[in-house]
């Protein structure tokens, strides 16, 4: 569940539990629920979801984009990080987990500020086109497909717009040459060709902080 947290020393990850306390009460009951309904445990871990709210919170983010919503457990931290105008468009392909998340943004106060948008993302950004250009993309979905959200996300956020994408160190795989599953081949390939872009494809200014997953974070700059 922490997924590496504090270099996996159990000491940080309890001092940083009880200092930071990211899991209150409503997040908690979300990733239970998840659980109940049989979701697969994948949502962000806490400090992660933590981190969601703040740097949406530090950019000022009034209008977000989240690609892969699974139960709402990212996109309630995301709505966290928002002012009270602020506006969640989220996208998820399984019908189930979007209903288990509109019930976590319903639960948290937030059914009047985020859209759903149920089946594939790349058939369902074009809907929300018009209502941007964006703050802020969290791109937490099929990882193959990242190098295209990458490219939606710097055709659609303003400039000084972020990109978020979770996972980016490819479950510590980034780097490895013969990846015999073909499934982990596709999504690695994915994410490295996305760091790749966020790195040096000259759209973005771009680090990638070194959370237990890998949570690439990329400023729009032209
Ligand atoms: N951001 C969530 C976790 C997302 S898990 C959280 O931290 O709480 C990834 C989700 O992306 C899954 O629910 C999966 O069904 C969805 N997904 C996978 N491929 C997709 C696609 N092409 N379009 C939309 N959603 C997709
Ligand atoms: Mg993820």
């Amino acid at each position: 569940m922490n997924k590496n947290f504090g270099q996996n020393d159990p000491k940080i990850v309890d001092y940083v539990e009880k200092l930071f306390r990211p899991e209150d009460a409503i997040l908690r009951e979300v990733r239970i629920e998840c659980e109940r309904k049989g979701l697969p445990a994948i949502q962000v871990g806490s400090m992660d979801a933590l981190h969601l709210e703040v740097i949406t919170r530090a950019i000022g983010a009034q209008k977000a984009v989240e690609i892969g919503t699974l139960g709402g457990y990212s996109g309630v931290s995301i709505l966290r990080g928002m002012s009270p105008q602020g506006k969640l468009y989220t996208f998820e392909y399984v019908p189930l987990h979007a209903e288990v998340a509109k019930k976590s943004f319903e639960n948290a106060g937030f059914a009047d500020r985020v859209e759903i948008y149920v089946g594939s993302a790349l058939a369902n950004l074009p809907k929300i086109k018009s209502q941007g250009p964006f703050d802020l993309v969290f791109i937490d979905a099929d990882k193959e497909t990242y190098p295209y959200y990458l490219k939606w996300a710097a055709e659609n956020l303003r400039i000084g717009g972020v990109v978020l994408g979770d996972n980016t160190f490819a479950w510590g795989r980034i780097t490895d040459e013969a990846i015999e599953e073909p499934e982990t081949q596709k999504s690695v390939l994915g994410l490295r060709e996305f760091n790749q872009m966020a790195a040096q494809g000259g759209r973005f200014r771009s680090t990638i902080l070194p959370t237990g997953e890998g949570l690439t974070m990329a400023v729009k700059v032209k």
